[in-house]
């Protein structure tokens, strides 16, 4: 195991601070910092136990990193999800007998779709090199066939308990599955990643599925829709890679010692007061460990180990904006992900967060719903340029959520097209519009760009002070700072006269 992560920056909480009722039903006015703590992802929880710093890039400067993230989990971007797309296809179309169990019939089929799909052509190879080992390692394991029952990328949430020793905390995590199987009732995390002769899976693979295992555990049994209710006490965790499976121990007590350890971090990052001491703290402890370890080669993110230029001055005036922004971020989607997992579906119909539909058929690819009369107001709220929406199968604490367009609407019915390999084919459905997005980030995704963008000029300067004085970029970002002495020199200023 590679768990290099430092103790923790401060003293644990003994409570995770969630939103107030009010806050929850939308009767506050939304500024400054929320007043709750972050609602982790998994991923982010992966992240942190690798590297501090890491956390603090995800969190304020908007970066991913392959360790977690299936959009830079390949060398070219997207490659990682089309991966996770088509991987599960297969399994049910081989599942199904309309694709006959080999690499030579299912290969021209996936290159047929990831033609389809791939936004340049770099990704089809790229695609191409572990889909073909993956079709022959499962063929290999006799478990390339999806049960009639198999579900993807189920959407997973919950109030999770972490004990190691005399502590424990118990925070809200998010997290979605790759894929859950009722039959031989295993909880798989597909990836990637991973050396063909390796022994151990891929690092921190073992704790994702682990921590997903702890969700499903943490729900109650009314939480988890009936088709779905069971105990996953026993269930097998695995970690599938192109080249080989691996089974995961529960038992674990490292990993529960470790979530305690992660979340001090996420807690205290976000904390109006303590953040810009424990982004310090990240720094301090992080940079040696990956120097001497080499983890930059790992996690993806080269920014750390670039030279930091002498020019501008002014960049520590940037946490304030990163500040702001993670704030933004905190109000749009912790929120919503709070709203979800604390109130009924019936007062998040109410709140404009979901609509609930009564299905009224299933095709393949479409879904038609029946909505009632407040339903169809929230409906009646959102543009018609806004019909894109994700369409949820189950409940917000468990179920699968897929991509969707409103494609037609007739009275108080209306057809959904949506994208996916499978989709459980219940008699209740729900639409999540804008923000209500658990996954893919709606409106937030501009601060993430704002944020990249924020850290890239923080890593851009000059060395020379002379040269610094000839760049209007870094001339221009000390005046708007707030200016650093010496710095920016109003016009007509010799060298060396006072300065703004
Ligand atoms: S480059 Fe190194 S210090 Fe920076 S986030 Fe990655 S592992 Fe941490």
């Amino acid at each position: 195991m590679f768990f290099v992560s430092p103790s923790r920056p401060f003293a644990l909480s003994e409570r995770w601070s969630r939103p107030r009722g009010e806050v929850l039903r939308g009767e506050v006015f939304e500024r400054d910092h929320p007043g709750f703590s972050p609602f982790p992802t998994v991923a982010l929880m992966v992240k942190t136990a690798f590297c501090p710093l890491l956390a603090v890039h995800e969190m304020f400067h908007g970066l991913s990193s392959p360790l977690a993230d299936p959009e830079t989990e390949t060398r070219v971007y997207h490659a990682g999800e089309l991966f996770h797309q088509l991987t599960a296809e297969i399994k049910v179309e081989v599942g199904s007998g309309r694709l006959p169990p080999s690499v030579d019939a299912i290969m021209p089929e996936v290159l047929k779709a990831a033609a389809r799909r791939a936004r340049q052509p770099a990704e089809i190879k790229d695609v191409e090199c572990y889909i073909r080992p993956w079709i022959a390692s499962r063929l290999r394991e006799g478990n390339l066939a999806a049960g009639t029952r198999t579900l993807f990328e189920v959407q997973v949430m919950g109030w999770v308990k972490f004990s190691a020793g005399s502590e424990s905390l118990t925070a809200p995590l998010v997290g979605r599955i790759d894929e859950l199987d009722f039959e031989k009732n295993r909880v798989v995390e597909r990836t990637t990643r991973g050396e063909k002769n390796s022994p151990n899976p891929p690092l921190l693979k073992d704790y994702q599925v682990w921590l997903l295992w702890k969700i499903l555990t943490s729900l109650k049994p009314e939480d988890i829709p009936k088709p779905w209710r069971r105990s996953y006490e026993n269930a097998e965790l695995v970690v599938e890679t192109p080249h080989n499976c691996y089974t995961v121990p529960k038992d674990n007590p490292e990993f529960e010692k470790q979530s305690l350890t992660v979340l001090s971090w996420i807690r205290d990052l976000a904390e109006p007061y303590r953040g810009s001491l424990t982004v310090a703290e990240a720094y301090k402890v992080s940079l040696p460990l990956c120097r001497t370890h080499r983890k930059y080669r790992e996690c993806g993110v080269n920014y750390c180990v670039r030279k930091r230029r002498n020019y501008p001055r002014s960049r520590p005036r940037f946490w304030e904006d990163y500040q702001a922004l993670f704030q933004e971020v905190m109000w749009r989607r912790d929120l919503t992900l709070y709203r979800l997992l604390c109130l009924p579906p019936a007062e998040l119909v109410q709140l404009g967060v979901l609509c609930q539909g009564k299905v009224k058929g299933w095709e393949r690819g479409r879904v038609s719903l029946e909505m009632d009369t407040t339903n169809l107001q929230v409906f009646h709220r959102i543009d018609l340029g806004e019909m894109e929406c994700r369409l949820l199968v189950g409940t917000p604490k468990f179920g699968v959520e897929v991509p969707a367009f409103v494609e037609e609407q007739s009275g108080n019915t209306c057809r959904i097209a949506y994208s996916a390999a499978k989709l459980p084919e219940t008699d209740q459905a729900f639409l999540l519009f804008q923000e209500a997005l658990v996954f893919k980030s709606a409106p937030f995704f501009l601060n993430k760009l704002r944020q990249r963008h924020l850290y890239s000029l923080e890593k851009w300067g000059k060395d020379k002070r002379e040269e610094a004085e000839r760049e209007p970029t870094i001339q221009l970002l000390e005046a708007t700072s707030g200016g650093v002495p010496g710095q920016l020199r109003s016009g007509g200023e010799s060298e060396g006269e006072k300065t703004t």
